[in-house]
């Protein structure tokens, strides 16, 4: 390209010498035929560069003391690359007919080079006026009558390609995605940024190398042999990888190899782009469990249901049908006694499956609260054995209950309400599950911990259950002539109150031959000096807590005041009755040593709320608990605005009744 250039420059200086020349020549009329033949040749080899180059030539006369350049020759690539036809160019102005090119800065180049006469390169520039846009390279020289010549290229297409180009570079660069560029037989070319950010190797440490650096060791060679197997024959290949960063972490990434192929059809090049996946598989295999978590407690919801409604009604029925049969009046009274008997058991058996539910549901919401107290194990030990003797003589079971400390050694500090709460329904599924043969229970002492067991001669419990009966609602035979009734709440409720209070529950079984259940509480009997408990409670020979304590029961429902009534006179608690608010402050008045009030909210002539308050006027001392029959934190808050201690929600369960009773006496 210079060096036609340099050549055409030649060809004008020897055109304009010859010229000169002839001018002499003839102005003094001697014409010479040799030099007119060899001017000839010449004009027509310079024709003929001036025209077949491929660059653009322009020759310019100066006019108005280099103020004006007017086209004097313009070739055919120049016309091409203007799209304008060299009669339309000639004897016209540049600034005329190219406005642009002062801001282009080739005028100033032009002007220069005429009162230099130094020739001069105009870089690669933006050239740009109403009718013609792109970019141009230019080279000015001064011919020697004065002339200016432009020999010039059209860039705009290698420079829109370079263009191109870095943007796809930065691109590459700055994408999210890990890149890696391989040649044919798979060594690393290039690395982006973000391949180094995942993997900690830099571009110099993997110029040259194999991705195989990457592998972790943990997919089969087979895996690798399919993916060049696809990429060599000219396929795109997409998988996941796990790999190994540079720091020995091992790392899920997405990636798409696909080969580059040049325009003879021949693999040049690999290109991978990977996507760091861990996260998202992460993430994918918790979403997976929490579904499959989600469909199990949708079945054994469903199966909860089924098992529930059996429970509720088998009760119901019972209490429905003995109370019917009360009304006949030629019954005997050992008929009366018994059926009354029947409806107890029933109403107990309602009661304990809506106390293990709330309970339960209570220990999800996080609202159910330990009361850890001074404790004696062999007590709790003693009346278990007692409540359940009889029923354990009915089934003819030889019953036992070991100690394993002294009375004094088996002072702890922990809930009594609910370690009783825990052993008893052992013992309880213990007798439940045994036909035949003996349940003993105990505890002894285990380093920091005692554990307790409950050993039965049972029907014992299939190896692949024994994990699964601490969930809720499982029990081992589903099917609906179960022989033994159960919700399937009791052990999984158990395990909670177990791990509340510290320890750990387990079961052995041998299917025919029986079962143990172990389960541990902290030994924290240190505590038990501790001056900051309550003193030991008032507890009578069997184990009673409240005895005479004086409580008003306010509810207008005269069934929730029997109820309440009875769970409290069995603890020998000294009931007091009252209608509505109105009663209740009148008796807060009458009787001063009354120690807890157990308020309904919701009653005719005075609510709960204003009974409270006026109550707290009286004797603010005095504990209100209150009960309603929804407990939502907008009812609770004004319970406890009104002045209630606690709120409780209805239907009240018993032992944490008591739980409540026993924290403020
Ligand atoms: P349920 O109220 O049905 O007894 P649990 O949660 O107490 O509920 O027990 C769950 C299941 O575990 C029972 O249905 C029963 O199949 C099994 N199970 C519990 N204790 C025993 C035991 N001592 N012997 C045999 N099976 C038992």
């Amino acid at each position: 390209m210079r060096d036609e250039k340099q050549a055409l420059s030649l060809q004008f200086a020897e055109l304009e010498a010859l010229r000169l020349k002839v001018a002499q020549l003839e102005s003094v009329g001697s014409i010479c035929k040799a030099t007119t033949q060899k001017i000839r040749e010449s004009e027509e080899r310079f024709r003929q560069l001036f025209e077949n180059i491929s660059s653009g030539v322009a020759v310019y006369e100066v006019l108005d003391n280099g103020n004006d350049f007017v086209f004097r020759d313009f070739n055919k690539s120049a016309e091409k690359i203007e799209t304008i036809a060299r009669k339309d160019v000639i004897g016209k102005s540049v600034l005329q007919l190219f406005p642009g090119v002062k801001e282009f800065g080739l005028f100033d180049v032009f002007q220069r080079v005429w009162r230099t006469g130094q020739p001069e390169h105009h870089p690669v520039s933006m050239y740009e006026d109403e009718r013609v846009v792109g970019w141009r390279e230019n080279y000015i020289f001064k011919l020697p009558d004065g002339d200016i010549v432009a020999v010039y290229d059209d860039v705009t297409r290698e420079k829109q390609f370079e263009e191109k180009l870095k943007t796809i570079n930065k691109a590459i660069e700055q994408s999210p995605a890990a890149v890696v560029i391989t040649d044919r037989e798979g060594n690393i070319e290039y690395v982006n940024p973000k391949f180094t950010a995942l993997t900690g190797y830099t571009l110099e440490e993997v110029s040259g190398k194999n991705p195989r650096i990457l592998q972790s060791g943990e997919m089969l060679q087979d895996f690798y042999q399919r993916l060049w197997q696809a990429i060599l024959s000219g396929k795109e290949w997409r998988g996941e990888f796990l790999n190994r960063k540079k720091n020995g972490e091992l790392y899920w990434e997405d990636a798409s190899i696909s080969p580059v192929i040049n325009e003879q059809g021949r693999i040049t090049n690999f290109v991978a782009v990977k996507e760091d996946i861990t996260e998202k598989k992460k993430l994918w295999g918790q979403l997976i469990d929490a579904k499959e978590k989600a469909e199990e407690s949708d079945r054994l919801k469903s199966c909860f249901l089924a098992n529930i409604s059996h429970e509720i009604r088998t009760p119901m029925n019972g209490i429905l049908g003995f109370s019917k049969l009360l009304r006949e009046p030629l019954l005997s009274g050992k008929e009366k006694e018994q059926y009354i008997e029947l409806i107890h058991e029933s109403g107990k058996r309602m009661l304990s499956i809506i106390n293990n539910l709330i309970d339960i549901s209570r220990i999800e919401t996080g609202e159910l609260s330990l009361y850890p107290d001074k404790t004696s194990v062999n007590k709790i030990i003693e009346k278990i054995h007692a409540d359940f003797f009889e029923q354990a003589q009915e089934k003819n079971l030889t019953f036992s209950a070991e100690a394993g400390l002294s009375a004094k050694e088996s002072l702890i500090v922990t809930d009594k309400v609910r370690l009783s709460q825990v052993l008893s329904h052992l013992v309880g599924n213990a007798l439940k599950y045994t036909r035949e043969g003996e349940v003993v229970f105990g505890y002894r002492k285990e380093g920091e911990m005692l554990e307790f067991y409950v050993r039965d001669t049972g029907i014992g419990i299939p190896d692949d259950q024994q994990g699964k009966i601490f969930e809720h609602f499982r029990q081992v035979s589903l099917d609906a002539t179960r022989e033994y009734e159960g919700a399937g709440l009791g052990l999984s409720l158990s395990k909670k109150l177990v791990e509340m209070l510290g320890g750990t529950i387990r079961v052995d079984s041998i299917p025919g031959k029986g079962s143990s259940f172990y389960f541990t509480i902290p030994y924290d009997s240190h505590l038990v000096s501790n001056p900051l408990l309550k003193q030991d409670m008032q507890e009578d020979a069997n184990g009673m807590f409240f005895s005479g304590l004086p409580v008003l029961v306010v509810d207008d429902d005269s069934i929730s005041r029997l109820l309440l009534k009875g769970i409290l006179s069995n603890q020998k608690v000294n009931v007091i009755l009252a209608k509505n608010g109105k009663e209740a402050v009148e008796k807060v008045q009458k009787v001063p040593d009354i120690r807890i009030v157990l308020m309904d909210m919701k009653m005719p002539v005075m609510n709960g709320y204003e009974a409270t308050s006026r109550i707290k006027e009286i004797r603010p001392e005095l504990p209100v608990i209150a009960q309603t029959a929804f407990a939502d934190p907008e009812e609770k808050a004004a319970a406890k605005k009104a002045g209630c201690d606690v709120v409780l929600a209805k239907p009240i369960n018993s032992s944490e009744l008591l739980a409540e009773i026993q924290r403020y006496v």
